[in-house]
């Protein structure tokens, strides 16, 4: 496919970056992933405003304007002929010889972006088991950074176990996934942890929230203990490329009936009319 780098479209075999970047040797950028149905960008201006956030809070000046990240998608649409597809973008601080923690202060960051094909989901949502692990992520998960080790090991430990994704907590309070955020229904009510500093503030998250909303279902942004997550009567995750996913089971316990509940089906039903057509 085909890249955008620092200004020029190159195919993916000739997008190269120096071993001296500091996405490389530091992990030091952050990232956006934005979906796209039928050519149109999905709550494009709410990433927008997470990717502005990003960038400020690791002190990396913005290197493009929305704008210009609206016409570098035009083009990569375009040149790709994609309807459907997964804008990947990523901003590292720049690249410096020789290594040293301390940036200079005229560093260019690394702009790099590309599509990748998404077939948004269709059909019976088929509910997936998950496991219970601890957060061992650092404090600012609002940030989206590329720093990802912690998600990852959590990643693997879930997947070797046989889950789709962890679900974390930190101290017997929910968190969110290794790239997911969760919520439960108790009593009609739909509960998911509120967007602070210990989770990313998923896109997805914000859009169920006003679905829920406009169905008058009742909604709270408050910390959930795990024994209220196996007391829940439904459970499910969202993110940008999964949409929403019914969880039947944390580890060897069944949540609710174990089926795709009745809110959880609503909310599906309401996301997929929402999409861009
Ligand atoms: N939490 C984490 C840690 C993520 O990496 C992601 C994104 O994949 C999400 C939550 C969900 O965010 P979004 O709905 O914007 O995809």
């Amino acid at each position: 496919s085909l890249i955008y780098l620092n200004g020029d479209y190159v195919p993916h075999e000739q997008a190269k970056i120096s071993v001296f970047d500091r996405g490389f040797l530091f992990a030091d950028g952050i990232y956006e992933v934005v979906p796209i149905y039928n050519r149109q960008p999905f709550m494009f201006d709410g990433h927008m405003q997470r990717l502005q956030n990003s960038l400020h809070e690791v002190g990396i000046t913005p290197p493009l304007s929305s704008n210009e990240w609206r016409s570098i998608l035009t083009h990569l649409l375009t040149e790709e002929a994609l309807d459907h597809a997964i804008l990947y973008l990523q901003i590292t601080r720049g690249s410096e010889f020789p290594r040293n923690h301390s940036p200079s202060p005229d560093i260019q960051p690394t702009v790099m972006a590309y599509l990748v094909p998404f077939t948004p989901p269709v059909g019976e949502p088929t509910p997936v088991r998950v496991e219970l692990l601890e957060d061992i992520r650092w404090l600012r998960c609002d940030i989206k950074s590329i720093s990802l080790l912690g998600n990852i090991l959590l990643k693997l430990q879930s997947t070797a176990g046989g889950a789709q994704e962890p679900i974390l907590h930190r101290a017997g309070r929910i968190t969110e996934g290794a790239s997911c955020n969760y919520f439960i229904v108790k009593d009609g009510v739909l509960i998911t942890p509120p967007a602070d500093s210990l989770i990313l503030a998923g896109l997805t998250r914000q859009h169920v929230l006003k679905l829920a909303a406009d169905a008058h279902i009742k909604v709270r942004e408050a910390a959930f203990s795990t024994a209220e997550l196996y007391a829940a009567d439904e459970c499910f995750m969202t993110s940008a490329t999964r949409e929403i996913i019914p969880v039947g089971q944390v580890g060897q316990e069944v949540i609710g009936n174990g089926q795709c509940g009745p809110v959880t089906r609503t909310l599906i039903e309401r996301f997929r009319a929402s999409r861009p057509r």
